[in-house]
């Protein structure tokens, strides 16, 4: 008797590219037939609270890997609605015995693909299921750190130390691999199984900003080499310091890639591992090469079991704290209006360009929750999901949670100064001023703090505060004095009450009121060292 023809379906939703994806190989390895699969309901898709940055990334992601499919004589195929009606239907109709995708790391992804494992058993489809998200097998990570997950960056890293470098990256498909293999395309492809359109999601495009990051695989390749060629140049592997610069989007952003897969980060990882060899000859680099990487691994590994990791409430990670509800600050905050031109000019960037500075959010948060406003991280993060093309559940709760002081892994408790942070990071207020035209003529003495301006001034700038721009939300130097002292209060109960291992840090006079910080010496914080003493201007004492 003859083996069944082996067909395959690989389901794309992450991964979305055709390098270092070991799942779409083995899927396609010796088989009768193949096909990329996407799933997505188009009214849950509007429905849905993603913005239309996020959407139209995705799309030109898809359209991206049909144009590489389409090279190798295939085509995505991208069905309309939902996962556990549209198996049955395809395993059926297109006599498939083989069901391919890649690990999903998150608790909500790991549910479904349970779900969708077992009724491709009882359809008698056997699964192919790879780990190439992240760098490790997250519950390798777990096993190596007795079972439970590492609670601190620095645990997490002393666990790595002990592991294997994680897998090279895999070769990306050709027609090699693909041999005779086929994928049957009808005259309707496009029609029954193209790419969507905006309109389709129901998106007005009028008035849509000027793409700035590119989904799709192919401008993940270029956008990593470009990377990779600064780096050499600089032949420094610090992270760049600060510049005003750096404030807008470069073309070496790499976040969005990584957050759909377009980019893996083992390849990422392994080239910048091959550049640093080469650039200081054959010397083996630390581990802290890659820092920004392994954050992402960081957050991932702690929230991979925790499917209570986006919310305050039912999630041992995180430290309750009785943040105000106050919903008319937060949409203040969400729309870039709450006076403090850093911090609006930010949320304006945010919300045309899906992306900011990693310092800029740290900005933004701070002042939503510890340093101004005092509502929860959750509220914030729910508006970067929503704007960040890069948000990722992970990442994106874990670092919310750090920057309000919500959990046990972070060692960070500078407050930033929503009008000092900003006169640091871009002295000129240019930034300010191109994302928020009606202060274009502010003298930059004021840019930052345009209510200090004399009316005239504010006149002769065409902009009068409180009328074209609105006066500050609340004084920062009463209220952040006054967060400070509840959150030292939130942590003093805590460690009484638990006797908790709380950093050291927590609760003693290190809590520092700091106008503004340099990239080093975040970095610093987050690596768990603290400050340069010269940047800590002032104390809440
Ligand atoms: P680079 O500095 O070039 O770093 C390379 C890659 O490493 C990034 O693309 C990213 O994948 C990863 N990375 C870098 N910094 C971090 C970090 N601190 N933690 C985890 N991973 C990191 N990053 C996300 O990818 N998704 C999010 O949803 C997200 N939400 C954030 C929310 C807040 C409140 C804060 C303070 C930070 C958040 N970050 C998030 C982390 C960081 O700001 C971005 O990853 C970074 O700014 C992206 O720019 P880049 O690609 O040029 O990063
Ligand atoms: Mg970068």
């Amino acid at each position: 008797m003859s083996r069944p023809r082996k067909n395959t379906v690989h389901w794309f939703r992450k991964g979305l590219r055709l390098h270092d994806n070991p799942a779409l190989r083995e899927g396609i390895q010796d088989s009768f037939s193949y096909r990329c699969i996407y799933i997505l309901d188009p009214w849950f898709a509007g429905a849905s609270q993603v913005g239309i940055n996020k959407w139209r990334f995705l799309l030109e992601c898809l359209e991206d890997l049909d144009k590489s499919l389409r090279q190798l004589g295939s085509r995505l195929f991208v069905i309309r609605g939902q996962p556990t009606e549209v198996f049955p239907k395809v395993f059926k109709e297109w006599n498939i015995t083989h069901l391919s995708f890649e690990e999903d790391p998150e608790p909500f992804g790991k549910d479904r693909d349970a779900s969708i494992c077992s009724l491709a058993t009882d359809c008698g489809v056997k699964t192919i299921i790879r780990t190439s998200h992240t760098l490790y097998k997250l519950e390798d990570v777990i096993k190596m750190n007795n079972s439970t997950h590492p609670l601190t960056y620095k645990r997490f890293l002393s666990v790595l130390a002990q592991m294997k470098p994680p897998p090279m990256p895999e070769e990306t498909i050709k027609p090699d691999l693909i041999g005779h293999s086929v994928t049957p395309v009808t005259l309707d492809h496009d029609e029954k199984y193209g790419v969507l359109k905006l309109e389709e999601l129901g998106f007005d495009i009028d008035g849509v900003h000027p793409v700035i990051f590119r989904g799709g695989e192919s401008e993940a390749l270029t956008r990593l080499y470009r990377h990779l060629e600064r780096k050499a140049w600089v032949a420094s592997f610090e992270k760049p310091k600060m510049s005003p610069q750096s404030l807008f989007p470069s073309q070496t952003g790499l976040s969005p890639y990584l957050r759909f897969g377009c980019l893996s980060p083992r390849l990422f990882y392994w080239k910048l591992r091959e550049l640093y060899k080469k650039v200081k000859k054959g010397n083996e680099p630390p581990l802290a090469l890659h820092g920004q990487l392994l954050w992402r691994e960081f957050f991932y590994t702690v929230a991979t079991n925790n499917p209570n990791f986006d919310t305050m409430i039912g999630n041992p990670m995180c430290v309750q704290i009785p943040w105000d509800r106050n919903p008319e600050a937060l949409a203040k905050w969400a729309e870039g209006q709450t006076g403090f031109p850093w911090i609006d000019a930010i949320m304006v960037q945010l919300r045309q360009e899906g992306w900011i500075h990693h310092l800029a959010r740290h900005s933004v948060a701070c002042f939503l929750t510890r340093g101004d406003l005092w509502i929860s991280w959750e509220e914030g993060m729910k508006v970067f999901d929503e704007l960040l093309l890069d948000a990722d559940w992970s990442v994106n709760a874990g670092t919310w949670m750090w920057l309000s002081c919500s959990s046990f892994f972070q060692q960070f408790f500078h407050c930033y100064c929503p009008v000092g942070f900003g006169k640091r990071a871009d002295p000129s207020g240019n930034f300010v001023r191109h994302y928020l035209p009606v202060l274009k003529a502010f003298p930059t003495k004021y840019i930052y703090e345009p209510w200090l301006a004399p009316e005239s001034v504010q006149k002769a700038a065409r902009c009068i505060v409180g009328k074209d721009y609105p006066l500050p939300i609340v004084n920062h130097a009463v209220v952040s004095r006054t967060n400070l002292e509840r959150i030292r209060q939130v942590f003093k109960r805590l460690t009484v009450k638990a006797n908790l291992s709380i950093p050291r840090d927590l609760g003693s006079p290190i809590f520092k009121y700091t106008k503004g910080l340099t990239d080093v010496d975040v970095e610093a914080s987050q690596a768990g060292i603290k400050a340069h003493p010269h940047t800590e201007e002032g104390t809440a004492h």
